[in-house]
């Protein structure tokens, strides 16, 4: 762990302060975005930004601005620092929630990006020797690229696992050695479902730690527990987003998510009132990607501040359960506030259920759920018992369906287990 990772909190603000201070005099007026931003909360220049205080008067920075931005001045915006041609890759957002993002990064920004990821992987106990396998279509989307570079700044090997399908990604893990793996929560057990129909024992391939990022499954203990077993290694959460960078990462405590806030300057919000929140909206800065940085970003990520130090002595934020959940995502079930995630927390328990898809509908002024199970065997009596479960543990009452084996999409990428429909 490197020493910024215990800094006590004072020391902590003054390297996040100095960073900042950096960050501006690049940005301010160089960048026409930021420095817009930077107007409306009265500073004229770098200097004026002369405390906290100052800093919490920018206005919060919205999706929809980043998206109108590129649309009046395709195809990059205004939030660059430099002229074009000091930027060396270009990233698109998978575009599942609207139109998609563009962003490019500086040869130092992308460095910033390979370094920020191997917080991640050293944290899930990994270093020179291991041999980390990427499931990833090596695409527009970050998604995995940062990684990538993570493992070799890390000096791990990479290995890419582009252009092929499941079966052909077992099998190179098992030639190549593979000792770890960086994937969506749903993809591991997509793999692990592969590797059971075809009797590859998962858990005698050599991979002791899984990396898994885009959805918040690693963090939902079932999930985390089921992926476990399956490939018989440890889960580590890991959070991060193509407009922000990789800011999340899991200890060996398996605690929660921590912000490595040696990179970013995290806040907690109610996303109603604005007002600090130990639950809520994070909002986060990064402090090393200076070519396109985003300061106050709503990252519309909810999630619960752990008070308590962490076992690992990292004195870096924790985020229980890691992300809870998209902000807009939040459904109202009979008056009460449900994540899907609480429900996937639940259905992944039963092991029976190989896929789950949750179905949302209005009926008259409410939302109800039904859920639609895959399940192996006896499906009435599993699909009573989640229902039961639901009941007991969130206290709404849900249908749920049993559907046929492989009915339901699977996911490389961020999962989308939600669907809302417009009638029964
Ligand atoms: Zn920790």
């Amino acid at each position: 762990m490197t020493p910024l990772e215990t800094l006590d909190p004072d020391a902590l603000r003054r390297h996040q302060w100095a960073r900042l201070g950096a960050l501006a005099r690049a940005a301010v007026p160089a960048n026409a975005f930021i420095t817009a931003q930077w107007a409306r909360a009265g500073l004229a220049a770098a200097d004026d930004l002369r405390g906290w205080g100052d800093f919490r008067r920018l206005p919060l920075t919205h999706k929809g601005e980043l998206v109108a931005d590129q649309a009046a001045h395709p195809p990059f915006g205004r939030n660059l620092t430099y002229p074009l041609d000091r930027y060396v890759r270009v990233h698109q957002t998978s575009g599942t929630t609207g139109t998609p993002l563009r962003w490019l990064d500086t040869e130092e920004s992308w460095g910033w990006w390979a370094r920020c990821w191997t917080f991640v992987l050293h944290a899930a106990g990994l270093g020179p020797g291991d041999r980390i396998f990427f499931p990833f279509s090596f695409g527009l989307f970050v998604g995995f690229w940062a990684g990538f570079e993570g493992a070799r700044a890390l000096g791990a090997l990479a290995i890419p696992g582009g252009g092929q399908d499941s079966a052909q990604r077992l099998a190179a893990m098992e030639t190549l050695g593979a000792t770890a793996i960086c994937c969506t929560p749903s993809y591991a057990l997509h793999l692990a479902e592969v590797a059971r129909e075809r009797g590859v024992a998962l858990d005698r391939l050599g991979v002791r730690a899984t990396v898994h990022a885009g959805e918040p499954g690693a963090g939902i203990p079932a999930v985390r527990a089921r992926i476990e077993e399956a490939w018989g290694a440890r889960a580590y959460d890991h959070a991060g987003m193509t407009e922000m960078g990789a800011y999340g990462f899991e200890c060996a405590a398996q605690a929660g998510l921590h912000v490595n806030e040696a990179e970013f300057i995290a806040e907690v919000i109610d996303p109603v009132t604005g007002r600090p929140a130990d639950e809520g909206e994070l909002i986060l800065t990064n402090l090393g990607r200076l070519g396109s940085p985003l300061l106050r970003y709503r990252t519309g990520d909810r999630v619960r501040v752990a008070r308590a130090p962490c076992a690992c002595g990292r004195t870096f934020l924790r985020l229980e359960g890691g992300i809870l959940g998209r902000v807009d995502d939040m459904l109202i079930v009979r008056g009460v506030n449900v994540f899907p995630s609480a429900l996937e927390g639940i259905v992944r328990r039963f092991a029976a259920v190989d896929e789950f898809l949750i179905e949302v509908y209005r009926r008259g002024h409410l939302d109800e759920v039904r859920l639609l199970l895959e399940v192996r065997g006896n499906a009435g009596a599993v699909v009573a018992a989640v229902q039961e479960a639901v009941r007991v543990d969130l206290g709404i009452r849900v249908d749920a369906v049993p559907v046929p084996g492989q009915s339901l999409p699977r996911y490389e990428l961020k999962a989308r287990r939600l669907v809302r429909r417009t009638s029964e």
